[in-house]
């Protein structure tokens, strides 16, 4: 078993890049500079609960690296949330602006909570209480969160209110994820597997591999695995496999992914869905298909189940689900890994679209979204294989090089005095 410390996904972050900046010969200052977080800011958050008790909260805001812009990245509430995941994830948005080359930095935050055991009042109160604490620090032109696991529109938009209130008028750009009606971007709800499967359907053709008889599983089934549901299974792909936080379903003719999410939706969970069997998550990671969609949470691919993956592409919707060992496993054996910074980037590049149109107050269509999100990401696939190419790396360490390249350039550019 894996320990602990191996485990802990900002190590994991600091042995990704240290990896990457020995191959590229980075510049050691520089190196160090992008080791750690350059700010980060704990609060403690109290909450009235709906029976008249005061909870506090613990929350945490960290801002990685603002060397090519404002910091940007999502909120997490989640009840095992600890300040190292938020390093870790700040550090990936870090290179996850730079991939797709958009002017931005990384940021990230969290508030350890159980949302499923929350009143919609407890969680407002909290998401405000979020926002008086860690307002200062956020803004346009500083640092602009967006939602993440069990976080959403409605949440974003009781935060930007809060914003409102701290400023004194309405500033739509300090948060993206916003519903449409106030400020948000055509094609925020389903830009993470929109981008994912952009970068899906150009790995498949590097792959040769026919995504209209590929098969594929999807773990984890929120925001990000119900859109990946549906947009390959558009594709036509055949979803075989699906699970989330209280087990699978699996069924070898198919799975009809609208219903899935109507079932979900109404049960909140994807067990017992009809027509299926039962199958663990464990087992899904280990299924024969094409496609392996990890889209939960961290540490899901290891060096114990990497040998038994049977996926020809792994498609990182969810931010760190493999370890560094299993990764090497992985380049060994001949499987694609599409990194999880360059996977899941759709998501923070429509954030980005959406505050460049707050910013201008002028508002793009569907189409046009979808156009320059594939722009986007396309390119930034290519710049990632064409470095893989180069250096003779897996793809991982290749979108660190292209990344970590822009950032050092940026601090280079600006200076270190
Ligand atoms: P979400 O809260 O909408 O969904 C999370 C899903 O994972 C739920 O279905 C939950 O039941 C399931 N889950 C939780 N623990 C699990 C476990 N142990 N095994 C199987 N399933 C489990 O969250 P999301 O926004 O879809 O985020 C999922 C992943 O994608 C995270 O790693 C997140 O950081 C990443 N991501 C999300 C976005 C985005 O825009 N939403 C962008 C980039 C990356």
């Amino acid at each position: 078993m894996a320990s602990k410390e191996e485990l802990n996904p900002f190590k994991i972050a600091q042995k990704q890049l240290d990896k990457a900046a020995e191959i590229m010969k980075l510049d050691p200052g520089i190196h160090a500079v992008l080791r750690e977080p350059m700010r980060e800011l704990h609060v403690s958050i109290p909450v009235k609960m709906d029976d008249g008790t005061v909870k506090v909260f613990k929350g945490f805001r960290v801002q990685y690296n603002d060397a090519r812009g404002p910091c940007k990245g999502g909120i997490r509430f989640h009840p095992e949330e600890t300040i190292d995941t938020v390093r870790a994830l700040a550090a990936w948005m870090t290179w996850k602006t730079a991939v797709v080359n958009i002017p931005l930095g990384g940021g990230k935050g969290g508030v350890v909570c159980n949302p499923k055991e929350m009143s919609a009042g407890e969680l407002e109160r909290l998401s405000r209480g979020y926002i008086d604490q860690v307002g200062r620090i956020l803004g346009p032109e500083k640092d602009i969160p967006a939602p993440d696991v069990y976080t959403n529109p409605q949440i974003m938009a009781w935060m930007a209110d809060e914003f409102a209130k701290l400023k004194g008028y309405y500033v739509p750009g300090v948060i993206t994820g916003k519903p449409v009606e106030i400020g948000g971007s055509e094609g925020r709800g389903d830009a993470t597997a929109r981008g994912a499967y952009y970068t899906i359907r150009e790995a498949a053709k590097k792959l040769n591999l026919d995504l209209k008889n590929a098969t594929f599983a999807v773990q984890g089934f929120g925001n990000a695995g119900q859109f990946i549901a549906k947009i390959l299974g558009e594709a036509g792909a055949k979803l075989i496999a699906v699970s989330d936080s209280k087990g699978g379903v699996i069924n070898r003719d198919g799975l009809d992914p609208e219903r899935l999410i109507d079932y979900k939706l109404k049960n909140g969970t994807v067990v017992d869905f009809p027509g299926t069997s039962a199958i663990t998550n464990k087992e899904l990671l280990e299924l024969d298909v094409d496609i392996l969609c990890p889209s939960a949470l961290e540490n899901q691919l290891t060096k114990e189940n990497a040998p038994h993956v049977k996926a020809k592409i792994i498609a990182e919707l969810a931010n760190g689900p493999t370890t560094p060992e299993a990764d090497e496993i992985f380049f060994e054996r001949g499987i694609f890994v599409i990194p999880d910074f360059l996977c899941n980037a759709g998501g923070v590049t429509v954030s980005y679209f959406e505050v460049v149109q707050n910013i201008y107050n002028f508002y793009w269509d569907l189409p046009t979204v979808h156009e320059m999100l594939d722009k986007k990401m396309t390119k930034a696939f290519w710049d990632v294989d064409k470095a893989a190419e180069e250096y003779k790396v897996d793809p991982r360490t290749a979108a660190y090089i292209v990344a970590v390249n822009r950032v050092a350039e940026a601090i280079r550019l600006r200076g270190i005095a």
